[in-house]
């Protein structure tokens, strides 16, 4: 079984956004749904679909994509999207995995 460290990933979220951040991992999603989030201007819950983010690898990619939805404010995607997606776990990674 995979460890996440839950607290380590949610305050590197909140630094980088800015807002209280809430993570959630959960069966109880549809299956063609990797994750989801929901924000204001405070607050913002990232939920995970627990059968396709088993995986470090996939928690980090699926929060640091809704996370790019939080920090920008928008739900929408494209090719600026996606790069900025890689940028972010990348940040995400960096502090997730420092010693
Ligand atoms: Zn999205």
């Amino acid at each position: 079984m995979t460890i996440i460290k839950w607290i380590k990933l949610k305050n590197i979220c909140e630094e980088m956004s800015g807002k209280t951040i809430h993570l959630h991992s959960s069966t109880d999603m549809p299956d063609d749904h990797i994750a989801g989030c929901e924000f204001t201007l405070q607050n913002a819950d990232i939920i995970l679909n627990m059968r396709h983010t088993k995986s470090e690898e996939m928690v980090i990619r699926s929060t640091a994509h809704e996370l790019n939805h939080i920090i920008k404010g928008t739900k929408e995607h494209g090719s600026e999207f996606d790069m900025e997606c890689i940028q972010i776990e990348e940040r995400i990674k960096k502090e997730y995995f420092k010693k």
